[in-house]
């Protein structure tokens, strides 16, 4: 097994993130952590490889229709769809439209538990609720009664992987394996060094 300090996560500024001229202080924020930026490109993506990025998380469709029906019933009303699966495919529509929109930003980071750091750091979906102190909850403002009203995804500058076995196969797809930079960061040897005998002179 892989040395935790090894774990890996995609992340994509989405098309919002570009045009609203984020894209420095987003890496600002992922890179002051102390993970390690070991891929990054700018591509506009096709609708297929958007479509192949959601689809790939087995059960996304149907835990993406699931927590669009508890933000529904939360307000006290009813989903537009009954089945959480084809609420999934709804949302992926328009997913779909939102990120071949412009170009993104993709990027690897790793990192002890890169997942989990990164995804505190982004923030909850959506950004009206997401904490403060968080990309999305400080930087955009959409929300779910917006979005729904226009008949679109939530602009939440944002994705980041659900989990470290997503991340993998996620990353495959935004990222060839020598597009993946292999190389000594100094400051890694103050977060993970054990006997840190190399510092004094
Ligand atoms: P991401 O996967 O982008 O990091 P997330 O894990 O917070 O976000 P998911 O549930 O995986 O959220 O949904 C993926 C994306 O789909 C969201 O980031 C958002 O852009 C969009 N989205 C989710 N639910 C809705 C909805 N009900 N209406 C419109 N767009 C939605
Ligand atoms: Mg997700």
């Amino acid at each position: 097994m892989n040395h935790r300090s090894k774990e890996k996560t995609l992340v994509l500024i989405k098309p919002d993130g570009v045009q609203r001229a984020l894209i420095g202080e987003i890496i600002r924020r992922y890179e002051r952590t102390g993970l390690k930026l070991v891929g990054l490109k700018f591509v506009i993506p096709t609708v297929e490889m958007v479509e192949k990025h959601y689809l790939i998380d087995d059960g996304w469709l149907e835990s993406v229709g699931k927590k669009t029906k508890a933000s529904y019933e939360k307000k006290g009303q009813k989903a537009p769809f009954d089945d959480p699966v084809e609420g999934g495919k709804w949302v992926l529509e328009k997913l779909k439209k939102f990120l071949s929109a412009g170009p993104v930003v993709a990027m690897v980071w790793q990192g002890n538990e890169a997942v989990g750091i990164v995804r505190k750091i982004t923030g909850g979906t959506e950004p009206l609720s997401s904490d403060v102190g968080t990309i999305r909850g400080d930087l955009t403002l959409d929300s779910y009664p917006l979005a729904d009203t226009d008949n679109r995804a939530v602009r939440n500058l944002i994705h980041a992987s659900g989990n470290s076995e997503e991340a993998e196969k996620e990353i495959k797809i935004w990222f060839k394996e020598n597009e993946i930079i292999k190389y000594r960061l100094v400051q890694e040897t103050i977060l993970y060094d054990v006997n840190l005998d190399s510092i004094k002179e």
